[in-house]
Protein backbone atom coordinates (compact mmCIF):
# COMPACT_ATOMS: atom_id res chain seq x y z
CA UNK A 1 0.00 0.00 0.00
CA UNK A 2 1.13 3.44 -0.83
CA UNK A 3 -0.67 6.08 1.35
CA UNK A 4 0.36 9.80 1.13
CA UNK A 5 -0.77 13.11 2.69
CA UNK A 6 -0.53 16.40 0.89
CA UNK A 7 -1.01 19.78 2.40
CA UNK A 8 -1.65 22.66 0.16
CA UNK A 9 -0.46 26.57 0.46
CA UNK A 10 -4.08 27.31 1.67
CA UNK A 11 -3.96 24.31 3.91
CA UNK A 12 -6.36 22.09 2.39
CA UNK A 13 -4.97 18.47 3.33
CA UNK A 14 -6.18 15.13 0.67
CA UNK A 15 -5.11 12.32 1.71
CA UNK A 16 -4.71 9.15 -0.53
CA UNK A 17 -4.34 5.04 -0.68
CA UNK A 18 -3.41 3.11 -3.49
CA UNK A 19 -2.76 -1.03 -2.69
CA UNK A 20 -1.91 -4.08 -4.57
CA UNK A 21 -3.57 -5.82 -2.13
CA UNK A 22 -1.43 -9.16 -3.67
CA UNK A 23 -0.44 -10.29 -0.44
CA UNK A 24 -4.25 -10.83 1.07
CA UNK A 25 -5.80 -11.21 -1.97
CA UNK A 26 -8.72 -13.67 -2.55
CA UNK A 27 -11.25 -13.28 -5.16
CA UNK A 28 -14.42 -10.63 -4.64
CA UNK A 29 -12.03 -9.16 -1.79
CA UNK A 30 -12.42 -5.47 -1.32
CA UNK A 31 -9.78 -4.59 1.30
CA UNK A 32 -9.34 -1.76 3.55
CA UNK A 33 -7.62 0.78 0.41
CA UNK A 34 -11.12 1.71 -0.29
CA UNK A 35 -12.87 2.10 2.93
CA UNK A 36 -12.74 5.24 4.05
CA UNK A 37 -11.38 6.12 7.89
CA UNK A 38 -9.13 2.67 7.63
CA UNK A 39 -6.36 2.86 4.61
CA UNK A 40 -6.53 6.67 4.34
CA UNK A 41 -8.75 9.91 6.27
CA UNK A 42 -7.80 13.55 6.38
CA UNK A 43 -9.81 16.44 7.61
CA UNK A 44 -8.50 20.00 7.20
CA UNK A 45 -8.99 21.41 10.53
CA UNK A 46 -7.25 18.48 11.83
CA UNK A 47 -4.59 16.56 9.97
CA UNK A 48 -4.57 13.09 8.16
CA UNK A 49 -3.65 9.39 8.21
CA UNK A 50 -2.38 6.85 5.74
CA UNK A 51 -2.08 3.46 6.74
CA UNK A 52 -0.77 -0.05 5.41
CA UNK A 53 -0.60 -3.78 6.51
CA UNK A 54 -3.29 -6.40 7.48
CA UNK A 55 -5.95 -4.75 5.80
CA UNK A 56 -8.54 -7.50 6.52
CA UNK A 57 -7.77 -6.71 10.59
CA UNK A 58 -7.03 -2.71 10.37
CA UNK A 59 -10.29 -1.94 8.54
CA UNK A 60 -12.49 -3.19 11.26
CA UNK A 61 -10.81 -0.81 13.31
CA UNK A 62 -10.78 2.53 11.03
CA UNK A 63 -7.65 3.68 12.52
CA UNK A 64 -6.73 6.36 10.34
CA UNK A 65 -10.07 8.27 11.58
CA UNK A 66 -9.29 7.06 14.83
CA UNK A 67 -6.18 8.89 14.55
CA UNK A 68 -7.88 12.26 12.81
CA UNK A 69 -10.11 12.00 15.40
CA UNK A 70 -7.28 11.72 18.35
CA UNK A 71 -5.53 14.76 16.86
CA UNK A 72 -9.17 16.67 16.78
CA UNK A 73 -8.91 15.87 20.57
CA UNK A 74 -5.79 17.27 20.94
CA UNK A 75 -3.73 14.35 20.66
CA UNK A 76 -0.15 14.60 19.36
CA UNK A 77 0.54 12.76 15.96
CA UNK A 78 2.58 10.62 17.74
CA UNK A 79 0.54 9.37 20.59
CA UNK A 80 -2.62 9.19 18.37
CA UNK A 81 -0.49 6.99 15.95
CA UNK A 82 0.38 4.70 19.25
CA UNK A 83 -3.06 4.47 20.15
CA UNK A 84 -4.14 3.53 16.92
CA UNK A 85 -1.85 0.80 16.36
CA UNK A 86 -2.49 -0.35 20.06
CA UNK A 87 -6.28 -0.67 19.97
CA UNK A 88 -5.76 -3.68 16.88
CA UNK A 89 -2.45 -5.15 18.60
CA UNK A 90 -4.84 -5.47 22.06
CA UNK A 91 -6.97 -7.64 20.07
CA UNK A 92 -5.23 -9.07 17.20
CA UNK A 93 -1.16 -9.72 18.50
CA UNK A 94 -0.28 -11.14 15.51
CA UNK A 95 -1.00 -8.49 13.06
CA UNK A 96 1.00 -6.69 11.15
CA UNK A 97 0.64 -2.94 10.01
CA UNK A 98 1.18 1.29 10.44
CA UNK A 99 -0.10 4.18 9.81
CA UNK A 100 1.36 7.11 9.44
CA UNK A 101 0.15 10.89 11.17
CA UNK A 102 0.57 14.65 10.30
CA UNK A 103 -1.46 17.40 11.77
CA UNK A 104 -2.22 20.45 10.24
CA UNK A 105 1.07 21.99 11.60
CA UNK A 106 2.95 19.51 9.72
CA UNK A 107 4.06 17.73 12.81
CA UNK A 108 4.15 13.84 11.94
CA UNK A 109 4.97 10.51 13.30
CA UNK A 110 4.57 6.95 12.37
CA UNK A 111 3.24 4.14 14.49
CA UNK A 112 3.62 0.28 13.48
CA UNK A 113 3.24 -3.62 14.78
CA UNK A 114 5.14 -6.64 13.92
CA UNK A 115 7.71 -4.62 11.28
CA UNK A 116 9.59 -1.55 11.27
CA UNK A 117 7.67 1.10 9.00
CA UNK A 118 9.23 3.44 6.96
CA UNK A 119 7.63 6.99 5.61
CA UNK A 120 9.30 9.83 3.78
CA UNK A 121 8.46 13.36 3.65
CA UNK A 122 9.03 16.54 1.82
CA UNK A 123 8.46 20.04 2.43
CA UNK A 124 9.01 23.48 0.39
CA UNK A 125 11.52 24.40 2.96
CA UNK A 126 13.30 20.97 2.07
CA UNK A 127 15.61 20.22 -0.43
CA UNK A 128 14.71 16.71 -1.00
CA UNK A 129 12.69 13.99 0.56
CA UNK A 130 13.58 13.06 4.07
CA UNK A 131 12.91 9.30 5.12
CA UNK A 132 11.90 7.97 8.98
CA UNK A 133 12.11 4.62 10.33
CA UNK A 134 9.62 3.64 12.84
CA UNK A 135 10.64 0.72 15.07
CA UNK A 136 7.55 -1.47 16.46
N1 LIG B 1 -3.47 -2.92 3.36
C1 LIG B 1 -3.25 -3.66 2.14
C2 LIG B 1 -4.29 -4.70 1.99
O1 LIG B 1 -4.65 -5.33 2.98
C3 LIG B 1 -1.93 -4.32 2.03
C4 LIG B 1 -0.74 -3.45 2.27
O2 LIG B 1 -0.80 -2.48 3.02
O3 LIG B 1 0.31 -3.75 1.73
O4 LIG B 1 -4.70 -4.91 0.89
Amino acid sequence: TISMAVIDKLGQIAVGTSTNGATFKIPGRVGDGPIAGSAAYADSKVGACGATGDGDIMMRFLPCYQVVESMRLGMEPKLAAKDAISRIARRFPDFVGAVFAINRDGMHAGACHGWTFQYSVRSSDMEDVKIFTVQP
